[in-house]
């Protein structure tokens, strides 16, 4: 019997006990749900050992590959010496090492961390120091925030205040602060023949338009650097950034770079904001800092931001705090994870692989049904031409039996493969995308 199988009772089990996230569980009545047993490079394996390339590293966090030797060796260690302490009133030398290091990345820059767990609690932690940092000096009026058009911050209330993805915050708008959103500067919506650095001018027009109007009010502009990712892999040019932080300046308003998704390489540079030759006042990390171990969040400021916290009034400082603010596990996979890219010289070698993969997708340009393929470091994304609602669904389940763990957004299909994916794994990937579109295609 089909049931009986370890496989099919832990599918059953799961459905029974565990509310999934970012699901209607209803639709796992005909959408397979898929049970991981173990984990090596770029593979996920089913107990029954069947296996899938994962294209898009598991939701965006895995660099190194799922157990990596590298990473296993310094978490053991870490749990040997110390699992976790409190971080206030404490410290410890995996996050004073990480602090230090990611600072230097910075170039000085960004001097001090504020820790936390997941992302959206990073953009909470950014937009609340934001508005105390205008506080404390005078400027109470200044609360309101700005995003961009399509952008996604995260899934709490303040977050999903700045988020712009109508699945996500329809339901709950009854609940968010009000925010403001200008137009994105996505390259897909310029016109004909527009260039997208021209079309990031002009975007960069509205967002002073804005500005002009509501900077006494306005506390920060919260940006995903060069790659919207939620939205559907929005990508756009480095201008936008340069003009919003000369905006930012002139109005005296603070850049959030929301790099949670963006950073440690996903677009190129370690982070996206180089490309622009800017420093942001806040930079929101998490996602891949790990290496996609563990849950690890964080928050780097100017020292002059810190500086206006500084105070004998208990108030003036920031009491924002999570219980596992600054994990020493999660922090130890964070400096193995900065090893690697050191002793790899990731940057650098993550090059030759982007032009590779983009050399590799080039057949997926030429299928019928898709339009603008696009690519930013490790992040390739195209449209599929297609009317179908329940199109990622069928994409996904599709993609599956071809061994593709592939999520798209909506119509966006996307590769962002952990950084060790080889080069028969990159012919496979490109291979077989060309056969699920086919299928699908072919109804
Ligand atoms: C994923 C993501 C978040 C939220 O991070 P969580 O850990 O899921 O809360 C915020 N911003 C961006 C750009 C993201 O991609």
């Amino acid at each position: 019997m089909q049931t009986s199988t370890p496989r099919a009772l832990l599918l059953k089990r799961s459905l029974a006990a565990v509310w999934h996230p970012c699901t209607q569980m209803k639709e796992h009545e005909w959408l397979p749900l898929v049970p991981v047993a173990r984990g090596e490079g770029c593979w996920l394996y089913d107990p029954e050992g069947r296996r899938y390339l994962d294209a898009i590293s598991s939701w965006w966090v895995n660099l190194f590959g799922h157990c990596n030797p590298r990473i296993n060796a310094a978490l053991h260690d870490q749990a040997g010496r110390l699992e976790h302490v409190l971080l206030a009133g404490f410290s410890h030398e995996p996050v004073v090492e990480l602090s230090e290091r990611l600072a230097r990345a910075t170039g000085g820059a960004l001097g001090h961390c504020f820790y936390a767990s997941d992302g959206a609690s990073a953009v909470e932690i950014a937009l609340k120091m934001s508005f105390h940092y205008w506080r404390n000096c005078g400027r109470d009026a200044k609360k309101r925030f700005v995003s961009l058009a399509g952008s996604y911050h995260g899934e709490t209330l303040g977050a999903l205040a700045v988020t712009d993805v109508a699945l996500f915050r329809d339901t709950y708008a009854p609940l968010l602060m009000g925010a403001s959103q200008v137009p994105s500067p996505d390259g897909r919506r310029a016109d004909p023949g527009e260039p997208p650095r021209e079309f990031a001018i002009r975007c960069a027009g509205a967002l002073e338009r804005h500005l002009e109007e509501h900077h006494r009010v306005t506390a920060a502009l919260i940006v995903e650097p060069l790659v919207q990712g939620a939205t559907g892999m929005a990508m756009y040019d480095p201008e936008y950034l340069r003009r919003a932080r000369a905006l930012c300046d002139r109005y005296e308003v603070h850049l959030i770079a929301d790099e949670i998704m963006t950073g440690f390489g996903r677009t190129g540079t370690f982070f996206a904001h180089e490309q622009a030759a800017i420093t942001p006042d806040f930079l929101c990390l998490s996602k891949g800092i790990t290496g996609g171990y563990l849950p690890l969040s964080l928050v780097m400021t100017r020292d002059a931001v810190y500086q206006a916290f500084y105070d004998d009034a208990v108030a003036r400082g920031f009491l924002h705090s999570h219980s596992y603010t600054g994990n020493p596990l999660a922090c130890r996979a964070a400096l193995a994870t900065l090893d690697i890219f050191e002793q790899d010289r990731v940057i650098e070698s993550n090059r030759a692989k982007s032009a590779r993969i983009t050399a590799a997708a080039q057949p997926i340009a030429g299928h019928p049904r898709v339009k603008h393929l696009r690519n930013c470091g490790m992040i390739w994304a195209f449209e599929v031409d297609t009317n179908d609602p329940g199109f990622a669904r069928k994409f996904f389940a599709r993609a599956l039996e071809k061994e593709l763990l592939l999520r798209p957004l909506g119509n966006t299909v996307y590769f962002m493969p952990p950084y060790v994916i080889g080069e028969e794994e990159i012919e496979l990937l490109a291979s077989r995308t060309v056969e699920v579109l086919d299928a699908l295609s072919a109804g």
